[in-house]
């Protein structure tokens, strides 16, 4: 086959006008501005019969030579939805062992935290319990359970929180019937951004949270140059659409948030001691790319 042309694409514009676009998409709440290069050609064949060819990012569409386009890994996944797939970091699996091995206090020391039936229940007093091992962009699974006697109200009821890098708090709350600040409420990215709907199963029943999370980038001089962002399901529903994530979530103040500040590539899992005996359980994370 021959090829009779060969077109190359990709976004061209001016300054201004990436400006403009940055403003634009920053309204929408997204900001990637790449894009995949993409190559069209157009081939004869002996017959004199043309056919569209269009590659991106150098590999063709329907692509079948493995060595160009290698297929995705076969993993297997866990038996029900929410249980660990086979390419998972397990951090806890209701053992002691696991709680040993994998989690400690926020100086790295054994947690006081207890498991109690199976779950990882927090303990007042005992500070925030976090992973081992650190994490950038990943996918976590993660259950959780409000104490089953409702006690307090508002913050005060049922509130832990999921803390990815050690620091980008998830709101855990016990949120049925428990009016609080919106961007407080189970399942808010603290401060920052409330969840779509309001997904809490009652006290003392188990909830799961999946989050996908993308880390934030720092430029030299600490500046984020792009922010991190969540998708979270929360008992299967969609709570956190691809959510940037405009700053910290760290409490300044009764009406103020924390400022992103430059951290590293990768932090731990961490989860809140808010003085409620909230229970965790069936916890596991697979790293992503940025
Ligand atoms: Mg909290």
């Amino acid at each position: 086959m021959k090829t009779v042309s060969t077109l190359t694409s990709r976004f061209l514009v001016s300054p201004a006008s990436v400006g403009a676009f940055l403003m634009t998409t920053a309204a929408w709440g997204h900001e990637d501005l790449s894009q995949p290069e993409i190559k069209k050609e157009v081939k004869v064949d002996g017959q004199g019969r043309k056919a569209n060819y269009m590659y991106i990012d150098g590999i063709k569409v329907h692509e079948t030579d493995t060595s160009k386009q290698p297929l995705p890994p076969v993993i297997t996944p866990g038996s029900e939805v929410g249980a660990a797939p086979s390419d998972a970091v397990v951090l806890f699996d209701g053992s002691e062992k696991a709680f040993k091995a994998n989690w400690t206090d926020t100086k790295g020391g054994p947690s006081k935290w207890k498991v109690v039936n199976g779950a990882l229940e927090s303990v007042r007093g005992g500070g925030y319990i976090q992973s081992k091992q650190e994490f950038g962009s990943c996918q976590l699974h993660i259950e959780w359970a409000s104490p089953s006697e409702v006690k307090g109200n508002g913050q005060g009821r049922g509130n832990s929180g999921v803390f990815l890098m050690g620091q980008y708090e998830i709101q855990v709350l016990d949120s049925y019937e428990n009016q609080t600040y919106a961007d407080g409420q189970a399942g808010a990215l603290y401060g920052r951004s409330k969840p779509l709907v309001n997904a809490c199963r009652k006290p003392g029943e188990w909830q799961s949270y999946d989050i996908i999370f993308h880390r934030p980038h720092f430029d030299d001089s600490g500046k984020v140059i792009k922010r991190a962002t969540f998708t979270v399901l929360h008992n299967g529903v969609l709570i956190q659409d691809h959510t940037v994530l405009s700053g910290g979530t760290g409490w300044d103040g009764p009406h103020s948030i924390s400022e992103y500040k430059a951290h590293g590539n990768k932090g731990p899992i961490a989860m809140q001691d808010h003085g409620n005996p909230v229970r965790f359980r069936n916890v596991w994370v697979r790293p992503l790319k940025d």
